[in-house]
């Protein structure tokens, strides 16, 4: 395209962002990735304290970009799922045989997962990575969009992604601003050790306030990820180690034996965040700049790379045509892809907290119930873990741990 310094801009180099350049980059096209933050600064908010749950289909993911070997040794594989109600006898059981899946899903430290994507990046001569640089203006008109950092630079290509996270300020200024709805609570993220072999089990409890998840690391320890009211979660976070794992084994009982001692604490604020549409003219809002979900079920990053394996499948078969990425019809074509998985995530996700925070007299006793006849169902099970492990529906190249045609 006339002007272009490239074929792809990218703003925001965190999981989502990082992973797409992978993934374009392979096609041997000219990509730009803007970062404001190194992998190992303190500030970089994508790859820090927190260790998060990938399904089987981002390993696949992964896998096929060239960025799964150098974080397998971090991740921990979740074989089976426990997830109950806090003080009451329903129990649901997920296991891997359900499906037929050698695990469920793995548990990696978002750090190592940037230091691996940076480490892949710096492998392809084709991808330029401007870090550190901040992406602070753009301009949508006739010819290629441009975007403008503030080392000086001015970047043009037929299409810009914006993988700037939920607090997208390009986004704003593309028309793609996020409608935010707060929840009440914080998530409070920890590793903890714990005296029992974990099995490489997981559990999610359901408490009054919201769930408390617990995810099978290497050796005896696990992820914490614990929703709390915010005064409760800024407390804890300032709390001693001993008054801190106290807390957590009052409100999670002795299933996995005493908690020995917890890492970093950390709470964060959550919210709803949606887009009616992810596109603008020659931008695409991708990630948490597209979508913004509660961390229940552990989707986000995982609906964030979805979005970048069907986007990089639409990248290789434009390119490999000799289309333009940035015409309205191809934007459209990717909105109306992702649409569907991006909606049922948000209702999944935001209907969990609903049912199971609600203190309708009568729902608790649902609840069990339906725990109960999942736990008694292998068929719905299966469905469940389908469609949570991101296997349901048309799946891209990418999830199938394939590089798209064209794609080098
Ligand atoms: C407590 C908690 C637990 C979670 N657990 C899970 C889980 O188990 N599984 C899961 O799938 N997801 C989980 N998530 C969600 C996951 O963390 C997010 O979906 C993911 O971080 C989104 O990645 P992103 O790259 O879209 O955005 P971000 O992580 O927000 O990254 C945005 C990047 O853009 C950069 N940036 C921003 N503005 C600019 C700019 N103008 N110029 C240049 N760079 C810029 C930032 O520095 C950052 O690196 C969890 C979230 C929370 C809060």
């Amino acid at each position: 395209m006339n002007g272009a310094t490239h074929d792809l801009v990218i703003a925001g180099g965190g999981l989502a962002g990082a992973s797409l350049a992978c993934a374009a980059g392979v096609t041997g096209r000219r990509v730009a990735i803007i970062e404001s933050f190194a992998v190992d600064d303190e500030r970089q908010p994508s790859f820090d304290e927190r260790t998060i749950a990938l399904t089987l289909s981002s390993r696949r993911v992964f896998e096929a970009i060239g960025a799964w070997a150098a974080v397998a040794d971090e991740a921990g594989a979740i074989e089976s799922i426990h997830v109950s109600d806090r003080g009451r006898f329903g129990a649901a059981r997920l296991d891997r045989r359900h499906v037929g899946a050698e695990a469920l899903g793995y548990v990696v430290p978002t750090r190592a997962l940037g230091r691996a994507l940076t480490a892949r990046i710096g492998t392809m001569d084709n991808v330029e990575l401007l870090c550190p640089a901040t992406a602070e203006r753009l301009e949508q008109g006739a010819g290629p969009v441009a975007v403008h950092t503030t080392d000086g630079r001015r970047l043009q290509a037929p299409l810009l992604v914006l993988a700037d996270g939920g607090r997208s300020t390009l986004g704003r200024q593309a028309g793609l601003a996020l409608q935010t709805r707060d929840y009440p609570q914080m998530a409070l993220v920890a590793v903890v050790g714990v005296s029992r072999d974990h099995g490489r089990r997981a559990y999610e409890r359901f408490t009054g306030h919201g769930p408390l998840a617990l995810l099978p690391m290497t050796g005896r320890r696990m992820a914490l990820a614990w929703t709390l009211p915010a005064d409760q979660a800024r407390a804890l976070v300032d709390a001693d180690e001993a008054g801190f794992l106290d807390a957590l084994q009052a409100a999670f009982g002795w299933r996995q034996g005493r908690f020995t001692r917890a890492g970093t604490r950390r709470a964060y604020p959550l919210s709803l965040g949606h887009l009616r549409t992810p596109v603008s003219d020659r931008v695409v809002a991708i990630g948490n700049a597209a979508h913004v979900v509660h961390p229940v079920a552990g989707q986000g990053f995982n609906l964030g790379l979805r979005d970048v394996a069907d986007l990089a499948e639409q990248l290789a078969d434009c390119w490999r045509r000799g289309d333009d990425i940035g015409t309205p019809a191809a934007l459209r074509a990717y909105a109306d892809r992702r649409s569907r998985q991006v909606r049922r995530v948000e209702r999944l996700t935001d209907g969990l907290i609903g049912l199971f925070t609600s203190t309708t007299p009568g729902l608790p006793t649902l609840r069990t119930l339906g725990l109960n006849l999942v736990d008694l169902c292998p068929p719905v099970k299966r469905m469940l873990l389908e469609r949570t492990m991101g296997r349901h529906g048309r799946l891209p190249h990418l999830v199938r741990g394939a590089l798209p045609r064209g794609g080098g």
